[in-house]
């Protein structure tokens, strides 16, 4: 969680940008409402595809490739940019959040690993089979899946990352946010129970979903890792977006997903409408009757 530095656009207008979630250090302010996100092919080649597709008024716009101190950027707009003081929320889509690809690495060597096996005692000293128990170690493999039974994600289909509400420290303690009724409550914590701003991220979230059925881009690629990016601010302005495509991957064609059907290996599924449905169902649920 990072406070970048002031860079005034106009005096009226000061430039804010502030980091709920993520690698600390990967982002700059850049000038006229930019954002500088240190740079990645695969994020690269995912934002031009966006620029070209439906789904462009649900992503930052992007801007291309800038240099800075010998570093490479993708530089976006800064989506907090027309918010006065926001709140943010950072949610994490999928009904996982590693590739298939990143399974089949671990896969090919699958050594026991003892580092894995104290993380996951750590956070759960029931976790462990007996025959991990007496290894003490797990494979990689299961321990990627077993991280994901934590949350939401397997669960929900999205996790909540951490939100910031306007003036506050950062909340990034979801990692075992987990039921309904608990994803419900920080939700809840996060829009203070106003219910015009759960009415607007509702129909943002519908006017979403809508673009994602029909969207050539989001057919052809398996979206995991990513994030919806909620901001709001006491005028009462609301506004989600897409965001981080580091670990989105175009299909073999003639390959496409429907982002609801579960998850079997090697079917490529994501998870990601089934969870969009889920978040729209929770937040729904918070409105009164
Ligand atoms: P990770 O892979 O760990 O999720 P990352 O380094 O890929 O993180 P992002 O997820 O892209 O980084 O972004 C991290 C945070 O930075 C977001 O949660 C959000 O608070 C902020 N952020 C990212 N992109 C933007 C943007 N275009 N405008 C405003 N804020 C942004
Ligand atoms: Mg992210
Ligand atoms: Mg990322």
């Amino acid at each position: 969680c990072g406070t970048s530095s002031l860079l005034p656009m106009t005096p009226k207008n000061p430039q804010q940008w502030l980091q709920v979630v993520g690698h600390a250090g990967s982002f700059h302010v850049g000038d006229y409402g930019t954002l500088l996100k240190r740079f990645c092919e695969g994020e690269r080649q995912c934002y031009l595809k966006l620029m070209e597709d439906t789904l462009r008024p649900f992503v930052p716009a992007y801007y291309g490739v800038v240099q800075r101190d010998e570093q490479d950027y993708n530089m976006m707009d800064n989506l907090l940019t027309h918010f006065n003081t926001p709140a943010i929320m950072d949610c994490k889509m999928g009904s996982r959040t590693y590739q298939e690809e990143e399974l089949l690495m671990a896969q090919e060597r699958p050594q026991p690993r003892k580092d894995m096996y104290e993380k996951m005692v750590t956070v759960d000293p029931e976790a462990p089979t007996d025959q991990e128990r007496a290894q003490q170690a797990v494979l990689k493999t299961r321990y990627m899946q077993w991280r994901e039974t934590l949350s939401s994600t397997a669960t929900l289909g999205f996790r909540i990352e951490g939100f910031r509400k306007a003036n506050e420290e950062c909340h990034t303690n979801f990692k075992r946010t987990k039921s309904r009724e608990q994803v419900t409550e920080a939700l809840g914590n996060f829009v203070e129970s106003n219910t015009h701003i759960v009415w607007g991220y509702l129909r943002r979230l519908k006017q979403l979903r809508q673009e994602l059925e029909t969207s050539n881009f989001f057919k052809t690629h398996e979206v995991v890792g990513s994030s919806l990016l909620f901001v709001h601010d006491w005028n009462g302005r609301t506004g989600i977006w897409m965001i981080d495509f580091g670990k989105t991957v175009a299909l073999p064609a003639p390959l496409t997903l429907d982002h609801r059907t579960p998850w079997v290996e090697g079917n490529r599924e994501d998870g990601y409408l089934w969870g969009l449905d889920n978040l729209i169902d929770i937040l729904a649920n918070m409105l009164p009757l």
